[in-house]
């Protein structure tokens, strides 16, 4: 899922200030997951600022919807008819879910509130872990699942470098050196040998935008 986190509350308020009618939109799946943008956190966000307003003798009129997903147009439609009556939106989704929000409301101010942080696992509840770096050349098959993009330091798809030392990376002890733990990931299930495969250079095709077009959708998408 995509994780991220709530931006602190000075920030949000100084963005909005000056807009009378806004409305908070969050979004009910990766963000809501994490904490970070569900319906609970756009609740929360509007008592902080509904309370701000009282504070400093300017209330502020304010709107709350979560949406399933924001990254989805499907969804989006259900704001076409209720963002008219507000002069800015904060949207509490991922940075997608956020840019989707902007594009199909062009006319209206979009403020993020929360900052997208990584693709990440569910570790427990609050405790997030990042775990792949959408790389759009996957070498999870080679390296025993464990992605050398997010585990090193230097992002090495053929490691260790020189500065592996007892299983910890050079830039920090208590940092695990990816590929040790590539190492250990392989012996275990006997194929060890595969470590010296040269795994091919990555494009880094994650360095401008993608658009993914799923077999079968191709005709659609040019219609
Ligand atoms: S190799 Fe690339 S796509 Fe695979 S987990 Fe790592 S960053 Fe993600
Ligand atoms: S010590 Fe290991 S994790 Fe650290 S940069 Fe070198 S190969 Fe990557």
């Amino acid at each position: 899922m995509i994780v991220a986190e709530r931006k602190p509350f000075e920030e949000i308020k100084n963005m909005v200030s000056g807009y009378d009618r806004i409305l908070t939109v969050g979004c009910a799946t990766c963000v809501a997951v994490c904490l970070a943008g569900g319906e609970k956190e756009v609740g929360i966000l509007n008592n902080e600022l509904k309370l701000a307003g009282k504070v400093d003798g300017s209330p502020v009129q304010l709107g709350a919807v979560t949406l399933q997903r924001q990254c989805d147009r499907e969804f989006l439609a259900e704001l076409d008819d209720v963002v008219k009556d507000y002069d800015a939106l904060i949207s509490m989704a991922c940075g997608a879910g956020i840019q989707f929000l902007a594009e199909r409301f062009p006319e209206k101010p979009v403020f993020p509130a929360v900052d997208t942080t990584f693709i990440g696992v569910n570790q427990d509840v609050g405790i997030y872990e990042e775990k792949c770096r959408a790389c759009g050349n996957c070498v999870l098959g080679m390296t025993g699942g464990i992605c050398p993009v997010t585990m090193c330091a230097k992002g090495l798809f053929n490691g260790p470098c020189g500065g592996t030392n007892q299983g910890s990376c050079e830039i920090n002890k208590d940092q695990p050196c990816a590929w040790y733990l590539i190492y250990e990931r392989l012996e275990k299930q006997n194929r060890l040998e595969q470590i010296i495969e040269i795994c091919p250079t990555n494009d880094w095709r994650n360095q401008t935008p993608r658009t993914v077009i799923q077999p079968g959708y191709k005709e659609r998408s040019t219609a």
